[in-house]
């Protein structure tokens, strides 16, 4: 069995856990399969915010090793995967001084740089931001974001160059196994391929293969979305991202126009059977299938913030499935009960952010070392007692996105 590595997903994930494993002189062994083009899943629709500003250690080390993955690819590999160091503002309320002074804290214990910023100064950096709509704010240099199709393609080109091999037009029915041990998959059309070991990376699909060997998975997908304006030259290239604290938004520079996401009071949840091979015209709530209601409920707030938002039309609106975990950690790690078998899912709206940690982190488990982050809050093996197609639980990870801090 020379393949005997089968990577079930060609999102981010699964490109930079191949890209990960040919870094570790692995990549003949290593098969990825999708049945839709690589990264034409949640990883196209991303806004591609890369962010290590947190305060869970595990995150924070996931999001430099994909920070450091970014500076291989671009200096080595010669990639351009459309990173744009920019920075990120948090800005916000009074109410914000502790937890923003703990961010600092944290961050700069953990040798991120991080500095009050005055209020002129972030003015002059962002001119687009109402200087009454917040009291306080801190700016990190080292934040960025990417094309996140592009770092997807690049991990996937340097993955092929080290070996690995790709087979797109490949539906996996099931993952297969045997006296406790993985034994590889089987394909929608009957095909076997063997496998001594599978990572199901299959994204927002990845509970319809799991919950059949006994891993159902605390996830589930809920519509992410964010909008674009017109284009204006207030937002020049070089504008910070900005969080919006109290009011659970953000936004970013997107090629002369601004970029700006909210954290929806209730937003939409799919049932995962329900979502379709092809996200292409996918609707999550047909009664909203645009978003307008959620963006009606943010606009008073968003345009405190932004007041050209009253002014400016929307050129256009991108939507798609994160899974997200009620516990707000991804799902990452081996299966307790069947050898072989691994998960690199549940990113709650970070995945191109922990790409090449989680990369670097299936590599280790698949060498059998000690990884180099804490993956104990990580294990996909956390919640077995529940069904993660019910309506309830569906609900819970709604709100989870709901409730989760920007950041
Ligand atoms: C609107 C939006 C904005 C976002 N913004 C950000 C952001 O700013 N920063 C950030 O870090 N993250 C962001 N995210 C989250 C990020 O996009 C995801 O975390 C990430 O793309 C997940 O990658 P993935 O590889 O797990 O899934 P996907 O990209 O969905 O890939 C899964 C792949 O598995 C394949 N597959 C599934 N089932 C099968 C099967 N049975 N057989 C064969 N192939 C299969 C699919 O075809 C697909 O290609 C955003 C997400 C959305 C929707």
């Amino acid at each position: 069995m020379k393949r005997d590595i089968l990577i079930v997903g060609c999102g981010i994930f699964g490109a930079a856990i191949a890209w990960a494993l040919g870094r570790r002189g692995l990549g003949h062994r290593v098969l990825i399969v999708d049945r839709q083009t690589p990264a034409g899943g949640a990883t196209s629709r991303a806004a591609g915010l890369v962010t290590q500003v947190r305060t869970d250690p595990a995150l924070q080390a996931l999001a430099a090793e994909t920070l450091s993955a970014i500076a291989v690819l671009e200096a080595r590999f010669g990639e351009d995967v459309g990173c744009r160091r920019v920075g990120a503002l948090h800005v916000g309320s009074l109410a914000q001084q502790e937890p923003l002074a703990h961010m600092l804290t944290v961050c700069t214990e953990a040798g991120i740089r991080g500095q009050w910023q005055e209020k002129a100064q972030v003015l002059s950096q962002s001119p687009w931001l109402n200087p009454d709509a917040f009291d306080i704010a801190a700016f990190f240099p080292d934040e960025c974001f990417v094309d996140p199709y592009l770092l997807a393609s690049a991990y996937l080109r340097g993955a092929l160059q080290m070996s690995a091999k790709l087979r797109l037009d490949t539906r996996v029915a099931h993952i297969t196994h045997q006296a406790g041990a993985v034994t590889g998959v089987a394909l929608e059309d009957g095909t076997a391929l063997p496998a001594r070991i599978v990572v199901n990376a299959a994204g927002a699909w990845s509970n319809l293969l799991s919950v059949e060997l006994g891993l159902p998975l605390p996830m589930a997908p809920v519509r992410s979305q964010y909008w674009i304006t017109e284009r204006v030259p207030e937002f020049s290239p070089g504008t910070p991202i900005v969080f919006m604290t109290d009011i659970r938004a953000y936004a970013r520079p997107e090629v002369g126009a601004l970029l700006f996401g909210i954290r929806e009071n209730a937003p939409a949840v799919a049932a995962p059977r329900e979502l379709p091979e092809n996200l292409q015209g996918f609707v999550f709530d047909a009664a909203d299938p645009d978003g307008w209601g959620n963006l009606a409920e943010a606009f008073e707030p968003l345009s405190r913030y932004f007041p050209a938002i009253e002014r400016l039309g929307i050129a256009h609106y991108i939507t798609g499935p994160s899974t997200y975990t009620p516990d707000g950690q991804p799902i990452v790690g081996a299966s307790a009960a069947v050898a072989g078998l691994l998960v690199a899912t549940g990113c709650n709206g970070s995945g191109i952010t922990y790409s090449a940690g989680v990369g670097r982190l299936i590599t280790e488990l698949i060498c059998g070392e000690s990884p180099f982050v804490d993956a104990s809050r990580l294990d996909p093996s956390r919640a077995l007692q529940i069904d993660p197609f019910s309506p309830t639980f569906l609900q819970t990870c709604a709100h989870a996105r709901a409730t989760k801090s920007t950041g």
